[in-house]
């Protein structure tokens, strides 16, 4: 799924009082994490624990971690290694999220100052939790799996004022045999579709504009409650709440997505013309190896209904260069579905060895170099359809919700209903904050990961 880079999840807010209860919490991985981050903030601030800007001024530090790849996880232990000493002044220690999940207890040996190790299938025993490490507890973990709710908070405090992820199903019942999700998250829990509902309509109410549907497998959701919703009911639904002018959704499954999510995406403009839907490689060959449950053929039918459907929707999608097996055969299909379909936009992974994944026992891996190789020729072959693509919107105009400002530039920083990057200037604007309004900009310029335009309204 698509993976934005690790975020502080503390900085947005002001430093308070450091003699109460204080934490920082670190995010690291996807926006799953950092929505879970966004809880575990709330409800902490729900407790009376104010945030900090940095680990040493905090008395609990947090860690919500990510295990996807070895390096993520590297540096989670880096983190901890760094602030050792300050465990013996005071300070408590817990790592949350996938890793949490992984290594379970050897995190107490290997990092002998954590005191809290939690993954996030847990998190609805949070306040107990808490309330043991206030008890001094020093040895507190969340690890059991067994699960069937997904974690539901009154108290989420959200990092961008316009924009606002929801949760509508939590960990993933497939098993593809590179990801450790299925381990780490535990299996599928949809939530009801009216508790997503009075969530979407509460964030309309205090002026959220856009709302992202998060799950590792959006497509598999299933309503709990007897109205029984599926994924296309549940995102038409919420598209028409009044005040929501966009709704997106990530990440999709290939075998799970229907053609009634397009139409969906067709019968409401609130919807963004945007799909992810990761293929992870062009060969069928590889897709079986992978346990992916769909073919090439499979995955292209899918395509077809988004690029014949009624609007021009982006595709972008994730792909895995070296997964065990790959020739040069199943790269080079790969490379082909790239010149097929035209992606604007990929992520792309170099195979990462992950434990308790079936993928681990495989022969036949690739060695570094060429992973490294084949990642390169990929994403140069995406680079020049980028530009190609990008530059098609030279000369058009495209609504944007506006992000934010860098001076640096003169530029505001917009994004459009198909995800791409606009930046552009505006004329009399620039002392007011445009963040959070929707404007028409036309674009005059075009690079590899962004557009640059001008406004085209005098607001
Ligand atoms: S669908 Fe596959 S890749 Fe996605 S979270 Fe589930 S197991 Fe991992």
């Amino acid at each position: 799924m698509a993976r934005p880079p690790a975020a502080r999840a503390s900085l947005d807010y002001n430093k308070s009082n450091v003699s109460g209860k204080t934490f920082y919490l670190e995010t690291f991985g996807c926006q799953m994490n950092a929505h879970d981050s966004e809880k575990v903030i709330g409800a902490l601030m729900a407790r009376g624990y104010e945030p900090v800007d940095t680990p040493a001024e905090a008395g609990l530090v947090l860690y919500n971690t990510c295990s996807i790849r070895d390096k993520a996880e590297q540096k989670v232990f880096h983190r901890l290694q760094q602030f050792q000493r300050e465990a013996g002044k005071g300070k408590i220690f817990g790592v949350l999220g996938c890793v949490a999940q992984q290594e379970g207890e050897r995190i107490f040996e290997r990092a002998p100052h954590v005191s809290l190790v939690a993954g996030s299938a847990s998190y609805t025993r949070l306040g107990e939790m808490l309330t043991q490490l206030e008890a001094g507890n020093r040895r507190v973990t969340g690890l059991s799996l067994d699960i069937d709710q997904a974690f539901e908070t009154p108290f989420t405090r959200r990092d961008n004022p316009h924009r606002a992820y929801i949760t509508i199903i939590e960990g993933c019942d497939k098993s593809c045999a590179y990801c450790v999700v299925p381990f780490t998250r535990g299996p599928e829990r949809s939530r009801a579709g009216e508790s997503v509902m009075a969530e979407a309509r509460g964030l309309a109410e205090r002026d959220y504009t856009e709302i992202q549907l998060l799950g590792q497998n959006v497509n598999s959701y299933r309503d709990p409650s007897p109205a029984g919703w599926d994924f296309a009911t549940l995102l038409a639904r919420v598209a028409e709440i009044p005040g929501i002018r966009r709704v997106r959704y990530t990440t999709s499954h290939p075998r799970d997505f229907g053609k009634s999510i397009v139409d969906a995406m067709d019968s409401n403009t609130a919807i963004c013309d945007h799909v992810h839907l990761p293929a992870q490689s062009g060969s069928s060959r590889v897709l079986a190896a992978m346990d992916r449950l769909y073919t090439r053929d499979d995955y292209m039918r899918r395509i077809e209904w988004i690029k014949t459907a009624k609007r021009r929707y982006a595709i972008t999608t994730d792909i895995i260069v070296g997964f065990p097996g790959e020739t040069e055969r199943d790269f080079e299909e790969t490379l082909r579905l790239l010149d097929e379909v035209e992606y604007d936009s990929l992520f792309s992974f170099k195979y990462s060895p992950r434990p308790n994944t079936a993928a681990l026992a495989m022969e036949d891996r690739i060695p570094e170099e060429e992973k490294q190789r084949r990642l390169v020729i990929l994403q140069e072959k995406q680079r020049a359809i980028q530009i190609r693509r990008n530059a098609e919107w030279i000369g058009r105009t495209a609504e944007v919700l506006v992000e934010g400002r860098n001076p640096a530039l003169g530029q505001w920083i917009g994004r459009t209903s198909d995800n791409r990057i606009l930046n552009f200037t505006h004329p009399g604007g620039n002392g007011d904050s445009l963040a959070g309004r929707y404007m028409p900009v036309r674009v005059t310029r075009s690079g590899p990961n962004s557009l640059v335009g001008e406004s085209a309204s005098m607001v």
